[in-house]
C-alpha cells in the first residue's frame, strides 16, 4: 500500500423522510441559499415543494438555479457563481443527480476565486479552502457525488470534459432517501448501475500492490450490484432494491476502496472525452468503453481481470490460464450489462469514426494515462475504434 491521508466528513442522512433534516442541518451554514437543481424531475416528484417548505420553516432567503444539464456545463457554473456573488449567498443546496451536485461543487469553489473557474476544474489551481459550503439531496444512485469531492464539468467551447477533486467541496451533509430515486426511469437506472460498477473497477485495477481488503470491499459492492440491478430494472418501484443501490453508489466512490492505492481512471477519462464531443449519458458511455478497455488490458496484465472473474462472476479456475479466465470474465461482464439493457457500442448513440481523433486527443491528459496499465494515444485510439 502507499501512504495515504483519508478524511471524509460528509454526514449522511439516510432513509425515508430524511428530507425533514434540512431545517436542522442548514442553519449552521447560514440562511442565504442558492438552491441548485436540474431539468425538472424534482418538481415532477413533489420534492421541490418539500424542499421549499423546509427552507421556509427556517426563514431562508432563496435564489434558484434550475436547469443544470446532465453533463453540467461551464456556462451554468458561471451563472451560479454570479448569483452567489450578486446576492451574497452563504450556502448551496444541491437537489438532484450527480450532474446537479457536480455543478454545485464547481460553483462553490469558483465563488472565492478571482480567476476563471475553469482553472479549478482543470486542476490548474486548487479549490480554495473558503469554498462555499454545500449540502445535497441526491435523487439518483450512481456517481457517489453525494459523498466525494469530485466534480466533472463540460466546456462546450473547447469540447472538453474535465474534473477536479477537493476536500473543500465535500458536501457537509447529504440526504439519501431511496424513495426519491423510485421515479428514476429504467435507462437512467441502468446507467447508474453501470457507473457504480465502473467506479469499483477503476479503483480495483490500481497501480499499487498489497491491497487485498480494498479489493474485497470492491468485490462485495460489485456482487451486490450484480445481485440487485437485474431485479431492480424489472421492478423499478421496489423500495428495498432502490435502498441497496443508493448505498452501493455512495460507498463505491467515497474514498473507501481507494485507500493506499493509485486508481486507474482510464475508462472514465475516455468516456469523458466521448461525452464532451457527443452529449451522451455518462453510464451509457462507460458500458460501451469499459469492456474494450479490459480487453486491451487483458493482453498485458490479465491476472486482476482473472481474479475478478473468479471472485465476482464465480468462474471456475480449474485448469485455466489467467488469459482464459480474463476473456471469460470480460464476456460475463458484457453479458451482464447487456442483460440489464446497457448499450454495447458507440453506434448505438449514432457515433461513427469521424471524431475519433478529437476524442482520442481529449482523453489524453498526459502523454500516457492509466496506472494499472498505462495507455498511449495509440492504445486509446484503438479502444475507441473497437467501441464503435
Ligand atoms: P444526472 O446527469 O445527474 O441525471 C441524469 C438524468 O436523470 C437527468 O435527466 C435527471 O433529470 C434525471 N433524474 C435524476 N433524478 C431523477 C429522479 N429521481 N426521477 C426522475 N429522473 C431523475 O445523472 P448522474 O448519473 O447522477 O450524473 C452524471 C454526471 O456525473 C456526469 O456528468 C458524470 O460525468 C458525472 N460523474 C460524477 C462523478 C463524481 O464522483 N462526482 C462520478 C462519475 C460521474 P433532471 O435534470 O430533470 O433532474
Ligand atoms: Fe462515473
Amino acid at each position: 500500500m502507499q501512504n495515504f491521508e483519508f478524511q471524509n466528513p460528509t454526514k449522511l442522512l439516510f432513509g425515508k423522510g430524511q428530507i425533514s433534516s434540512l431545517k436542522k442541518e442548514i442553519p449552521a451554514y447560514g440562511k442565504r441559499i442558492l438552491l441548485v437543481y436540474g431539468g425538472g424531475s424534482i418538481k415532477k416528484i413533489g420534492l421541490y415543494d418539500k424542499v421549499i417548505n423546509e427552507l421556509k420553516e427556517i426563514g431562508a432567503f432563496v435564489i434558484e438555479l434550475g436547469g443544470v444539464e446532465p453533463n453540467p456545463r461551464l456556462t451554468t457554473v458561471q451563472r451560479g457563481i454570479n448569483l452567489i456573488r450578486e446576492n451574497q449567498l452563504d450556502f448551496i443546496l444541491a437537489v438532484g443527480g450527480g450532474s446537479v451536485i457536480d455543478g454545485a461543487k464547481a460553483i462553490a469553489a469558483g465563488v472565492p476565486y478571482d480567476g476563471d473557474v475553469w482553472d479549478i476544474v482543470t486542476s490548474k489551481v486548487s479549490a480554495p479552502s473558503n469554498s462555499v459550503p454545500i449540502g445535497t439531496v441526491i435523487t439518483i444512485a450512481g456517481t457517489g457525488s453525494e459523498m466525494n469531492g469530485n466534480s466533472v464539468i463540460t466546456n462546450w467551447e473547447t469540447n472538453t470534459k474535465a474534473f477536479f477533486n477537493s476536500n473543500h467541496v465535500l458536501p457537509r451533509f447529504s440526504v439519501l432517501d431511496p424513495e426519491l430515486t423510485i421515479s428514476v426511469p429504467r435507462d437512467q437506472t441502468v446507467y447508474g448501475s453501470v457507473d457504480i460498477m465502473s467506479h469499483v473497477f477503476e479503483q480495483y485495477f490500481h497501480g499499487s500492490s498489497n491491497a487485498p481488503l480494498q479489493e474485497r470491499i470492491g468485490e462485495a459492492i460489485l456482487r451486490t450490484v450484480i445481485e440487485t440491478a437485474p431485479k431492480l430494472v424489472n421492478d423499478l418501484n421496489n423500495y428495498e432494491y432502490r435502498e441497496i443501490m443508493l448505498l452501493n453508489g455512495t460507498l463505491a466512490l467515497n474514498g473507501l476502496t481507494a485507500m493506499g492505492v493509485s486508481p486507474d481512471w482510464s475508462t472514465h477519462l475516455i468516456e469523458h472525452a466521448v461525452s464532451a464531443v457527443h452529449d451522451i449519458p455518462h453510464g451509457g458511455g462507460i458500458a460501451i468503453i469499459a469492456p474494450h478497455w479490459m480487453e486491451h488490458v487483458a493482453a498485458v496484465r490479465p491476472e486482476k481481470i482473472a481474479q475478478l472473474g473468479v471472485r465476482v462472476f464465480d468462474l471456475d479456475p480449474t485448469g485455466k490460464t489467467d488469459a482464459q479466465l480474463a476473456a471469460e470474465a470480460i464476456q460475463s461482464l458484457k453479458n451482464f450489462w447487456e442483460s440489464i439493457g446497457a448499450p454495447t457500442k458507440l453506434s448505438d448513440y449514432g457515433i461513427d469514426d469521424k471524431e475519433i481523433e478529437l476524442m482520442t486527443e481529449r482523453s489524453m491528459l498526459a502523454d500516457q494515462i492509466g496506472s494499472y496499465v498505462p495507455l498511449s494515444k495509440e492504445d486509446v485510439r484503438n479502444i475507441l475504434r473497437n467501441s464503435l
